[in-house]
């Protein structure tokens, strides 16, 4: 993979502390990581080691007790609330392990919303830009449907359309194939793994299957909150 000079995101230094009660845990200590245009990073570890916090934090769905994070070389630290909503509508695309499609809509609404942020989209492109995600997801004809008339694979389909619908710098996912059966987790992987060579787009995925760490271009593995291994895998599957 030919690295660009500037990373697409770049962690300095990150720590994460959460403190409930009496007890305080270290979530993440001095996690150094940048991640690059056209990668697929897959991060794995035994449970409780911090990958969903490192994932929460690059998505800026949290924030480092310490440390510093870039996209694209802008810091996050300065940004407000509002700032930081823009900047995660145009910027990031997520995929969670629970699907999380709004079950009173459908799934074209479901996968329509991020671009309802986007005072500037025509609603003519917007419905253009929806029916050609759920044309590279497969689930065309599913457009009036709503997600509890879908199987756990087609759900996670229209969420993977729905976090790349705004066409965002990098697609996070955590666990994507988590609550799917082997079946539905290869077909979500080949989706991932689609998208990654096809139309570039850039992802980092938490994984607990082995199995899928071949898709990716770097393995990374965490423990106790720190990174123990940062591997360019020279034959991605
Ligand atoms: P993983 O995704 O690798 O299973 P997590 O990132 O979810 O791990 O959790 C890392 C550690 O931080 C765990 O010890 C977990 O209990 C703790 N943790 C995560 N989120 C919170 C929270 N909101 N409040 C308190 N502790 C948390
Ligand atoms: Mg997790």
């Amino acid at each position: 993979m030919k690295k660009k000079d500037k990373p697409l995101l770049s962690l300095e230094g990150v720590g994460k502390t959460f403190q409930t009660d009496k007890i305080q845990t270290n979530a993440l200590s001095d996690i150094n990581l940048s991640i690059y245009e056209g990668e697929f990073v897959a991060i794995a570890g035994p449970s409780g080691c911090g990958k969903s916090t490192l994932l929460s934090i690059l998505g800026l769905l949290d924030t480092p007790t310490s440390g510093r994070y870039f996209i694209n070389e802008q810091p996050m630290e300065k940004l407000d609330h509002a700032a930081l909503a823009r900047v995660r509508n145009a910027e990031i695309g997520f995929v969670f392990q629970d699907f999380n499609l709004i079950g009173d809509m459908t799934v074209f609404e479901n996968v329509e919303l991020p671009l309802t942020h986007r005072p500037a989209m025509s609603r003519a492109e917007r419905k253009a830009r929806v029916m050609e995600c759920l044309a590279v997801v497969g689930m065309t004809d599913r457009a009036e449907h709503f997600p509890a008339q879908l199987s756990g694979g087609q759900q996670q389909r229209v969420a993977v359309a729905r976090s790349v619908v705004g066409r965002p710098s990098v697609l996070l996912a955590d666990e994507p194939t988590g609550n799917l059966d082997s079946a539905n987790g290869d077909a979500v992987m080949k989706l991932l793994s689609e998208l990654n060579t096809k139309q570039k787009v850039t992802i980092c995925m938490v994984t607990h299957d082995s199995r899928y760490m071949g898709a990716a271009s770097r393995a990374i593995r965490l423990f106790d909150g720190k990174i123990v291994a940062d591997d360019v895998q020279v034959a991605a599957a």
